[in-house]
Order: C-alpha cells, then structure tokens, then sequence
C-alpha cells in the first residue's frame, strides 16, 4: 500500500507519499503560501525537484497540485489517485478526546473541533488539510495521527498537575506532551539498534530541535514527558520559555503591560535562547556566536544543555535505572557541543561518553558516542515522524 502523509500548517502543507512494503519515501514537498500571494509548491520525485509557481487560494487547491504533482509525467511516480491506499493526517494535540491514531468518519470530524482551543495555530489548520482532502479524495481513508498518542500511557502522578482536581475533570488541564511520534520512533530504533526488546530497555529520549522535549520511556511505553498542557513547558527552546513560575508571570505581564494573551505571544516567540543570548533562536548561530566569544551565546547554550541534563537525571530516577539515552532532531542530531554538556557528570549515572564519536559529523544514520563499556549507551537517532504517521496509518486501514 501507498500512504500519503499530510502534515497541515495554516498557510503551508507538506507531503510525502510512502510506500509501505519498502518503507521507502516515494515524493514528497510542500507548498508554501496558501492563501497569500506568491504561492508555490516545491515537489520531488523521481530524483528530480521541480518547483511550481500556482495560485494557491485555499488549502484545497494546494492539495489538487500536489495530486497532479505525485502523477506528473517527469517527476510523478502513481498514474492514478487510487493507488494512494489511505492518507495520513499529522495532528498536534489530541486532549483526552483520542487516545490513538483514528479513522475519520463524521463523528470524529466533530470530536477534532473540540480540540481546537488546545492548540489552537495548529489544529484548525490539519482539520482545514483535513477536510481539503476528503473533497478531493472522497473515497481514500483518512487516519489522525496524533502527536500526543504516545503519551497517553502516562501515570496520572505524571501527567497532573497541583491544581485543584475538580479542576483538572472540568477542564482537563494537564500534561499532555508533544513530537509522541518522533520519541516513539526512536525508542523503537534504539531497541533494535541494541539488538533488545522495548520491554527490556528503560530509555530518556531528548528530541530536541526548535521545539524540544525530553521523555522517559520505560518498556516501551512512554511515562513521562517534559512538555506540558502545551508546548511551552519544559526546557527553554528556540524561542519558547520552558517551565516558569507561574507568579514570575504574572509580576512580568503587570511590569511590561501586557495581556494574558501577550504574555503568552510574549514567552512563546521572544524568549528561550534567542531571548536569553539576543542573537538567534538557530543553534548553528549560537554555536558562531560561542567561537566568536559571545559569553551570552554560550550561557544560551549552557542553559539549554543543563536543563536538558536534569530531564535525564529525573527520568532516570523516575524509570529507577537507565539503559539508553537517545538524541534525536536538528539539534540533538547535528550539535556536539550540546550533547556533550548533557552528557558530562553523568558517569554517576553510568554514562562512559566518547568524545571523539560525537564530533563525527552526521551522516544521516544511527551513531553511538558512549564507549563501548559504558553501562548507558547514548546514541544518535534521526527521527522520522513522517514513517511513523504511515504505518500507524496503514495499521488502521
Ligand atoms: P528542528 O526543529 O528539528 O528542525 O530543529 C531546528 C533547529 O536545529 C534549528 O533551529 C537549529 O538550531 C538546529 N539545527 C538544524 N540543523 C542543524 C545543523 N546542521 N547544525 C546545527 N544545528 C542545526
């Protein structure tokens, strides 16, 4: 079976057309734009990339080119639509309304409105790819995929909050985690890499990329995770604060002036690194920034690394034990340095880190930088959220 992923954004939507007997990405591209001028669709297949200026008025439209793309006769690699055997939804937050990747029907197309105050810059754009899909491809099986599926296994000591509990049931404010996809991805190659079973493997799995969560998996399941209600708790990131004090906010939000919803615009887009080095929210600058001497830049990259650091160190206690820690995403990928400072002091821990196997540049393929007789094994994993979305996808139909 072909699955096509579609991960929907508010004015983007990118794509990739998965063949499920082999695993292996057919096409895939995005369009940029949707619903402003200058629309475009970059599109590759076939070994070849091509690049088309359309009118793109509704996400509708996006999805009709990216059909005639996908049986284009240079780069098109299906004849026809029903080759596409099901189509793969990415959605962000799931609340407690879904527990696991869903078949749409029109029910659960009413359910996912509810979702919509949970996240609310990303929900209403998948249901709009949603829906776009459904009109163009009336017949294809459409599957939600759910960011937050993996961490519905969480214990509800993990998962709650202090507040009231009468509170949590009438509301169902919570932990909720996020990037489920991506941390249930790596675990799973961590396991196989190691040659275990998930059973047999108690692993913190550090996703860290503009957005970033850390999550402690023990036998497979997910017990814990580092982002919150929603995606701006845990540790600092790009742009995003990471946990605060509630009151530290509220003395902020009453000394600057601001709204509740400008505080949050406030900690979601102008603090975290870039906030806390005021260069960038882009690791690879911080990085320059630290050759060139910027003490703020390195501070940003400290505090990033220590925070991540104490996720292991609390995971670690929480699971009570540790076999493997996995880094994962454009920075726990392609950033030594930082891997290096999480890593450091937790021979306690029985982390033995090499050195010289991290700083080998990434090659797109699992790596280990721990020493082979290091009790935890640490490894470099690149995620792939988009290969999960289609096996869940085609599990489901
Ligand atoms: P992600 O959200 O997973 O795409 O990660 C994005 C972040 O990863 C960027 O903002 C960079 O800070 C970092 N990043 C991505 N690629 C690289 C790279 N090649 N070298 C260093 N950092 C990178």
């Amino acid at each position: 079976m072909k699955v096509l992923v579609i991960n929907a954004g508010s004015s983007s939507l990118k794509y990739q057309l998965i063949d499920m007997e082999t695993e292996k990405v057919l096409a895939k591209g995005g369009c940029e734009r949707i619903g402003i001028r200058g629309s475009l669709l970059v599109a590759k297949g076939n070994g070849e990339e091509r690049v088309y200026k359309e009118a793109m008025p509704n996400h509708k439209i996006a999805i009709e080119l990216v059909l005639d793309a996908l049986r284009d006769d240079g780069i098109g690699v299906i004849k026809s639509m029903d080759e596409i055997g099901a189509v793969g939804h990415r959605v962000v937050a799931s609340g407690e309304y879904f527990k696991k990747a869903t078949l749409v029907t029109p029910e659960v197309l009413k359910t996912l409105e509810k979702t919509f105050e949970l996240a609310p810059l990303h929900n209403p754009a998948a249901a709009t790819g949603l829906k776009a899909c459904m009109e163009v491809m009336p017949s294809t099986p459409m599957v939600l995929v759910f960011d937050t599926s993996f961490h519905a296994t969480m214990p509800e000591k993990a998962y709650l909050y202090g507040i009231d509990y009468n509170d949590y049931k009438e509301y169902s404010v919570r932990k909720y985690g996020a990037h489920g996809t991506s941390h249930k991805f790596v675990a799973s190659e961590a396991a196989k890499y190691l040659g275990k079973k998930p059973e047999e493997l108690k692993i913190v799995t550090c996703h860290l990329g503009n957005g970033s969560s850390i999550s402690a998996v023990d036998c497979g399941k997910c017990v814990d995770t580092s982002m919150g209600f929603t995606p701006l708790a845990g540790v600092l990131m790009g742009t995003r604060s990471g946990d605060i004090d509630a009151s530290a906010v509220e003395f902020l939000a009453r000394k600057k002036g601001y709204s509740y919803s400008e505080m949050i615009e406030y900690l979601n887009k102008k603090c975290g690194v870039a906030g806390i080095s005021g260069v960038s929210s882009d690791f690879r600058d911080l990085e320059k920034g630290m050759k060139r001497g910027n003490e703020r830049c390195v501070l940003a990259l400290d505090m990033f690394a220590y925070q991540t650091k104490k996720f292991v160190g609390a995971y670690a206690a929480a699971m009570g034990g540790l076999d493997c820690i996995v880094f994962t995403a454009g920075i726990g990928e392609n950033t030594p340095y930082v891997r290096e400072e999480v890593c450091k002091g937790l021979e306690f821990l029985g982390v033995k880190f090499n050195g010289r196997a991290n700083k080998a540049k990434n090659d797109g393929t699992i790596h280990e930088i721990s020493k082979g007789n290091s009790k935890v094994k640490v490894l470099v994993i690149p995620t792939n959220e988009e290969l999960v979305i289609a096996r869940e996808t085609a599990a489901l139909v």
